[in-house]
């Protein structure tokens, strides 16, 4: 079997993997075809970068409209929940609709339905040891997540049960 050592990833290949190039001693191009693919997204990549950042300089108003504009879409305002939950949690948009889904699209403490976007709380808080995965989430409306803060379950709903019992 012929095979070539690549210039870059310096792994032995098949000559199949190589490009031809006329110029070349063996007919065959000095990298690996992988190689050469990487090479030219890269450059793709740096090269629209830098016609972009062109562009930018002269038109930053109309850019910052067609941001705008953009992020009031629906695709826009899913993806601007998705990075702050991904930022604060470290779960998706996808996990909150499965959240939204087993809860019955209902608060899980007053079981009143809610508003989006909802509240999303740490079921153990992040002080007391809770994890940032899927199983220690719920969505909360606003006032039942203020309330409960950073306690357990438990010790809000014994609180809120005085409340209602002494008023
Ligand atoms: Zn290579
Ligand atoms: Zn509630």
């Amino acid at each position: 079997m012929n095979t070539k050592i690549c210039y870059v990833c310096k792994e032995e290949k098949e000559v199949l993997s190589f490009w031809k190039l006329k110029s070349s001693k063996d007919g065959l191009q000095y990298s690996c075809k992988t190689c050469m693919k990487k090479a030219q997204t890269k450059y793709s990549k740096e090269h629209k970068n830098k016609i972009f950042k062109k562009w930018y300089i002269k038109h930053k108003e109309l850019h910052a409209k067609r941001v705008k504009a953009w992020s009031e879409t629906k695709k826009g305002r899913e993806s601007r929940r998705n990075i702050h939950l991904k930022y604060r949690y470290g779960i998706t948009i996808k996990d909150e609709a499965k959240l939204f889904e087993t809860q019955n699209y209902c608060c899980a403490i007053c079981k009143d339905e809610l508003s989006y976007p909802p509240q999303v709380d740490h079921i153990i808080s992040r002080s007391s040891g809770g994890e940032n995965c899927i199983s220690n989430f719920q969505l909360l409306c606003e006032m039942c997540n203020i309330g409960k803060f950073k306690y357990l379950q438990e010790e809000y709903i014994e609180h809120c049960k005085k409340v209602v019992f002494n008023n």
